[in-house]
């Protein structure tokens, strides 16, 4: 019997050894978002601006996706609720989503 078991950062289902999440080195997290905080945490940027969320949600044509800063592009989160659900419950603004969602897709 095993009990599936769904990231929460990016609502997918943990189908490999999960990653321990190195915000609070308690919640297991999927590999790719394991891979996504590493790669945030590396980035010693001066390129992408550190006020901003570590990551937000955004609408790509009525499905909820993850845009991360400092990356371009964005990952498919099918299992979430709307973004502004899941922005609101991490008092992301409108302003830091349009910010994210516009540098995603050109520069950070
Ligand atoms: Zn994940």
């Amino acid at each position: 019997m095993t009990t599936k078991q769904y990231c929460p950062r990016c609502g997918c289902e943990i189908t490999e050894y999960p990653a321990l999440s190195r915000r609070d080195n308690q919640t297991d997290i999927c590999s790719r978002c394991g891979q996504l905080e590493a790669t945030a945490d590396m980035m010693t940027l001066a390129d992408a601006d550190k006020t901003l969320p570590e990551y937000c949600y955004a609408d790509n044509f009525g499905q909820t996706v993850m845009v991360t800063r400092g990356l371009s592009g964005y990952i498919p989160c099918p299992n979430l609720s709307s973004f502004r659900e899941m922005n609101r419950r991490m008092n992301i603004t409108d302003l830091e989503h349009d910010t994210m969602l516009s540098r995603s897709m050109f520069v950070w």
